[in-house]
């Protein structure tokens, strides 16, 4: 081991770019981000569908230590790819990064305390492994009979084809979620026809976007505190948002209300309206922020429909009452496999034992970020750290700033192996499972936080200063510090 431990990071979005720069901060220079996308920025690379954007508030979508001067209230896909490329250059790590690189497996080398990463160009070791893959990588594609027979283009909205216009053409997207309420609104002024094939409906709040006049802009230059206080704003209101989902549901009716009205106010046609309002408690499914979703939905070349997908056909969609939708286009708005994690990297742990084995049917870490029996590593956006509202970029800053803990607390002791004791795994684990329970996500509606056998192996059960606040330290209890080195300078961090 060099003096200070190396550090290997997959993913190059923004868990994976704000590691290599907090880590650079604080001393560590040898790490190594490994992104298999010829360019960095995770989702935000790979998601160009049109309309892209983000559904938090800019002000705290952004890492706490680079605020943007954003041109907007919510940034769209290329500002925020470009804030990130010009976050890691200006915090000089791009030259950390290989870009086309992928990580096909890293295996835990006991007798060298160090990982083994197979990569596409090659093998790499190092102490630490931080896989931060994003838990909404992997786009999902609907097992509906036919649609290998489709004979029209059909894409995911995260691989959107770019080489296709929609101009004049007749479109069928499947989905209502998130992504489809952005980009529904953005093709149809565009298309002859759209037919938008609802499964359940989501509900949605109005978003409030707007772009930014000079003048505000030029205030938020000015004084920067402006910046700093409305992003503690954003994050005091998410963070009642994610008390409502969790522990305190009685406010619930609060945010059903407003829902309701959005639909109310935006759909005049009765039938429509019964259509597009959902059964089930608001915030099951993750609620949509949104102020055109309703509006082209009402336009007179969209239809919603809302009878099953019997089959795609080689010309169109047909339903389960019989009835065949032509399209030219079939854009599969059919969210991602959130359960994979690491997918389709294989992670061996101690003994070879593969973290797919250990997870077995629901992927599980303390915090989070630790799993027993594989230890130097951290995952980031691991399972149960998705939230109902706030900002996932809160959450990684919380992980990276644990791992920075720990790397000190390891050159303290002087130990070069930190592992999570099963015990104490197994005893966070029974705590958050108890707490999930209460969750409104477990309503009983269908939403990508929970299996089909009701596991949930995605959301953070409690509020965002909670996750803060047990991530900040390091429980003594819960780690095990071993293998002392004479290599690591005791108290290098202060
Ligand atoms: P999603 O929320 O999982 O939505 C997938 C949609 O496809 C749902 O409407 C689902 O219906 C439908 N669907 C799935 N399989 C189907 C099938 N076999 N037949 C018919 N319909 C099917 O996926 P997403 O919209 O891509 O969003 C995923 C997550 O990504 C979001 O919750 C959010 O966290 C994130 N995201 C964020 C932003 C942002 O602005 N920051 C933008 C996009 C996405 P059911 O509802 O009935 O299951």
């Amino acid at each position: 081991m060099s003096e200070r431990p190396s550090v290997a990071i997959v993913g190059g979005g923004f868990g994976g770019v704000g590691a290599a720069v907090m880590l650079l901060r604080e001393g560590y220079e040898d790490v190594t981000v490994f992104e298999k996308a010829e360019r960095i920025g995770g989702v935000w690379n790979a998601n160009t569908y049109p309309g892209a954007a983000c559904d938090v508030p800019s002000h705290l979508y952004e890492y706490s230590f680079a605020p943007n001067r954003w041109s907007r209230r919510f940034a769209q896909q290329p500002e925020i790819r470009a804030y990130l490329e010009g976050v890691a250059r200006r915090f000089g790590v791009l030259d950390k990064i290989r870009t086309g690189t992928e990580v096909q497996s890293a295996r835990w080398q006991e007798e060298r305390g160090r990982w083994l990463l197979e990569t596409s160009a090659g093998p790499y070791e190092a102490d630490l492994l931080v896989p931060a893959c994003g838990q909404l990588s992997v786009p999902k594609m609907p097992p509906i009979p036919g649609l290998g027979d489709f004979e029209g283009p059909a894409f995911h909205t995260a691989e959107w084809r770019h080489d296709i216009d929609l101009a004049g053409k007749r479109v069928a997207v499947i989905g209502t979620g998130c992504s489809a309420i952005q980009t529904v609104p953005a093709i149809q002024p565009e298309v002859a026809q759209l037919d938008v094939y609802q499964r359940s409906p989501g509900w949605t709040m109005p978003k409030n976007d707007y772009e930014y006049s000079p003048r505000q802009r030029a205030f938020y230059k000015r004084l920067p505190a402006l910046h700093r206080l409305d992003r503690a704003r954003i994050q005091a209101f998410q963070n009642v948002g994610a008390a409502a989902l969790t522990s305190q549901r009685w406010m619930l009716p609060i945010f059903r209300a407003v829902a309701q009205r959005q639909i109310n106010s935006a759909i005049a046609d009765p039938q429509l309206r019964r259509k597009l309002t959902p059964s089930d408690e608001i915030g099951c499914k993750r609620i949509m922020l949104t102020d055109d979703w309703y509006p082209a939905l009402a336009q007179p070349n969209v239809e919603v429909v809302t009878e099953r997908i019997e089959a795609v056909t080689a010309a169109g969609v047909r339903d389960a009452s019989g009835v065949e939708r032509p399209a030219d286009a079939l854009i599969l708005a059919t969210g991602f496999a959130s359960h994979e994690f690491v997918a389709p990297m294989e992670i061996a742990g101690s003994g070879g034992r593969t973290l797919a084995e250990e997870w077995g049917e629901v992927p599980r870490a303390y915090l989070g970020l630790s799993v027993s029996g594989f230890p130097n590593m951290f995952l980031l956006y691991g399972p149960n750290t998705n939230g109902g509202t706030g900002s996932v970029i809160n959450t990684l800053e919380c992980g990276i700033g644990h791992v920075l803990v720990a790397l000190a607390e390891m050159e303290r002791s002087r130990a070069k192996r930190i592992e999570v004791r099963r015990e104490a795994a197994e005893d966070f684990d029974r705590e958050l499972r108890a707490a999930l329970e209460k969750t409104v996500w477990h309503s009983g509606c269908s939403n990508w936080y929970v299996d089909e056998n009701g596991n949930d192996p995605s959301n953070w059960p409690w509020l965002w200063s909670t996750y803060r606040r047990r991530t900040s330290r390091l429980d003594p209890a819960a780690y095990e510090l071993s293998g002392a080195t004479t290599t690591v300078a005791a108290g290098a961090l202060g």
